[in-house]
């Protein structure tokens, strides 16, 4: 048998990239022999393995073949007469179809290497239309190396546009989609994935909420990019200048959901878009099964980030009322998620990426000073129960009342 590294591993040394995991491909072996060599088997009917050492995926090569719509639409054939240009034309972009044996000697039948130097991600073979999920990881890796000056290659966006026509975006399962989008929006240029699939009309089909967003007008006072999805786009790409994790991501791209809703009568105004966009910023989050911490600070900062932004004008009582919401007191964390969450929205407009943002410290100092309030002395005075809670609350009110005057002298 002769082993091959393939794929990611080596594509990123071809860039001079890290290269963190290892993928291999195996030609001219039995599933058998693999056993007999002590690899683990990943799953009953599939032919890949485990090494028994370094846990690497260890492929027999193979030729695929569609059958069916949807995940399980798919047969394949393992024998160890597949040879390695016949597993490699298989793959979804020729940078991903080369692979290197261990004396370093690169297979490349499909121009892999020049596509590196050209920098273009393309498709290897037609057969790149048979899985819709490479709609969304060529998107990805398009996130991914835009900084290296990656682009998609005409012909290959063009198939990536039939795919999304064709219906069969929606047959991908919230599982797969969600693992592609969560990789991409942690990529360093995760607005490229989001435009590259607004480019080829995945966008509308997978989110179409976000695509709404393009060519609605916002006011220019405020917005000097005008147009609500360069806004957007712009507001994730401050959230990975700013190294943000995923839930701040998230909620960076679904924040302004509701001025897709806005009548065009009332358009450039949004009036209550942040209320309006909760039921769509709902609807996303269950579309893809998208995790508990994420699906909560999207629809804490739908709601709330106009409150960061005017946090300095805010009345005591609705400063408090703010940071009740938060469970504050419960949850520090996601509070300072949320403010770095409107911070990046405040950035994420034209020509203002460098501006102050005094409303984060201040609300900073506004959660500090309530969860200074301690509950023994009233304990102490006998409160208990319902009473103790309102005279928590009063208590609160009180250092937030001190805190504001503090802060305006
Ligand atoms: P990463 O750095 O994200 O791991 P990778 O290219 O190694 O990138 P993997 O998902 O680990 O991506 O897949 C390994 C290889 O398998 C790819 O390089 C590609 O050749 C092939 N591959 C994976 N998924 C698909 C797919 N859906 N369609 C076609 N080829 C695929
Ligand atoms: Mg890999």
């Amino acid at each position: 048998m002769q082993i091959y590294k393939v794929g990611g591993a080596v594509r990123d040394r071809l860039l001079g990239k890290p290269v963190t995991d290892i993928d291999w491909v195996v030609v001219g072996a039995t599933a058998e022999e693999m056993l007999a060599k002590g690899f683990r088997p990943v799953g009953s009917d599939f032919p890949v393995f485990l090494h028994p050492k370094s846990g690497e995926e260890y492929a027999l090569a193979r030729t695929e073949r569609k059958s069916g719509r949807g995940y399980g639409g798919f047969t394949f054939h393992a024998s160890p007469e597949v040879t390695l240009e016949e597993d490699l034309i298989r793959r979804d972009l020729t940078i991903n179809a080369m692979a290197e044996d261990d004396h370093g000697v690169l297979t490349d039948p499909y121009h892999g290497q020049q596509d590196l130097e050209n920098r273009l991600l393309r498709h290897v073979s037609p057969a790149f239309a048979e899985d819709p999920l490479r709609v969304l990881r060529i998107a990805r890796f398009a996130a991914r190396y835009a900084g290296l000056g990656f682009q998609v290659a005409p012909d290959t966006l063009e198939l990536m546009r039939q795919l999304s026509e064709s219906g069969e975006l929606e047959d991908l399962t919230p599982e797969r989609s969600w693992k592609e989008i969560s990789r991409a929006l942690m990529e360093d240029h995760p607005q490229v994935f989001i435009q590259v699939l607004r480019d080829c009309g995945a966008l509308k089909v997978l989110l179409p909420e976000v695509d709404a967003l393009f060519g609605v007008p916002q006011p220019a006072a405020h917005h000097p990019e005008i147009d609500s999805g360069v806004h957007t786009l712009s507001v994730l790409e401050q959230a990975a200048l700013h190294k943000q994790p995923l839930s701040v991501r998230w909620a960076c791209l679904l924040h302004d959901l509701g001025k897709g809703l806005t009548p065009q009568s009332e358009w450039p105004q949004h009036i209550a878009h942040e209320h309006k966009g909760l039921k769509l910023i709902k609807q996303v989050n269950e579309r893809f099964k998208a995790p508990r911490d994420c699906q909560e600070l999207a629809l804490l900062v739908g709601q709330y980030h106009t409150h960061g932004h005017r946090a300095l004008e805010l009345k005591p009582s609705t400063l408090a009322e703010l940071l009740q919401s938060f469970d504050v007191y419960r949850r520090p964390q996601r509070f300072e998620e949320f403010i770095t969450a409107c911070e990046m929205d405040a950035r994420g407009r034209l020509g203002l990426e460098e501006r102050a943002y005094p409303q984060a410290d201040y609300l900073r100092g506004a959660a500090i000073a309530v969860r200074t309030v301690a509950v023994q002395p009233l304990l102490e005075q006998g409160f208990k129960g319902p009473e103790l809670g309102e005279a928590l609350k009063r208590e609160r009110l009180k250092a937030l009342k001190v805190y504001k005057e503090q802060h305006s002298q």
